[in-house]
């Protein structure tokens, strides 16, 4: 038996934590493949807006969990959602997708980023027991920092979403227990490839970040987790059963 074998038998499930399936064609379809190849999908939401439609059309699969987002990068149009974001916080366990983006385009908006941010964060706080997936697009440091400011690891989980970042704030990450959900495009830039180096195995979890990467020319799907796993484990010389063994661990370990 090979390793992808192994790894994808009944038994076993795949893990996609950060995903935005109601930005494909059809999110449905795109949700079912999922939950019958068994990826355990974390679809990421970007306004709180289309929460009560989008919570009714994945609720009967199995293996999809929805998190409740406000996407920095629309921060600058939807800060006022924030208030219907706090509305909805307690129909879920898991927020995002939530940030703050620093790269050009995005930056003029990072004094409402940044408020919207913290208020997360410390609404989080107050409440316990939510897990974040969280974007840090051009100021990994700022975003480490103001986590470790505004959310104790007692009061919350933080999946950092496609991060990367210097060897010092990748460290103060992992020191304030944060989770990292890698993909297969951080393989293509040498930047993201010294941070992988830095991420604790016993800290990995995989992601697609679709429809946003591409996979042959089309846009990567959660069914397509398994490819992510095989490239990502030949990256960390590992077996990809390895690997996949590893991330559900650690996925358990983030959700106990
Ligand atoms: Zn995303």
């Amino acid at each position: 038996m090979t390793d992808q074998k192994s790894a994808g038998d009944s038994a076993t499930y795949w893990v996609d934590f950060h995903c935005h399936l109601d930005l494909y064609p059809d999110p449905v379809a795109t949700a079912v493949a999922a939950n019958d190849k068994r990826v355990r999908t974390l679809a990421v939401t970007t306004t709180p807006r289309a929460w009560p439609h989008e919570r009714e059309m994945f609720a009967h699969l199995e293996f999809i969990r929805l998190a409740l987002g406000l996407h920095p990068e629309l921060v600058a149009e939807r800060a006022s959602e924030i208030a219907l974001w706090e509305r909805y916080l307690d129909q879920t366990r898991y927020v995002g997708e939530v940030g703050l983006d620093g790269r050009r385009g995005a930056r003029g908006s990072l004094p409402q980023q940044r408020a919207v941010f913290q208020r997360v964060l410390d609404v989080c706080a107050e409440r316990g027991g939510k897990i974040l997936t969280v974007h840090s697009a051009g100021i990994p440091a700022d975003v480490v920092q103001t986590i470790v400011r505004h959310l104790p690891p007692d009061r919350g989980r933080v999946v950092l979403h496609w991060f990367v970042g210097s060897k010092s704030t990748t460290a103060q990450a992992v020191e304030h227990g944060c989770f990292f959900s890698l993909n297969a495009a951080m393989l293509q830039s040498e930047t993201a490839r010294k941070t992988l180096s830095y991420i604790p195995r016993d800290r990995i979890l995989t992601e697609t970040d679709g429809p946003f990467t591409k996979r042959d020319g089309r846009p990567a799907m959660p069914v397509d987790i398994p490819d992510t796993v095989g490239q990502l484990a030949a990256f960390f010389e590992m077996k990809s059963n390895e690997l996949a063994i590893q991330v559900r661990t650690n996925l358990k370990l983030l959700l106990s």
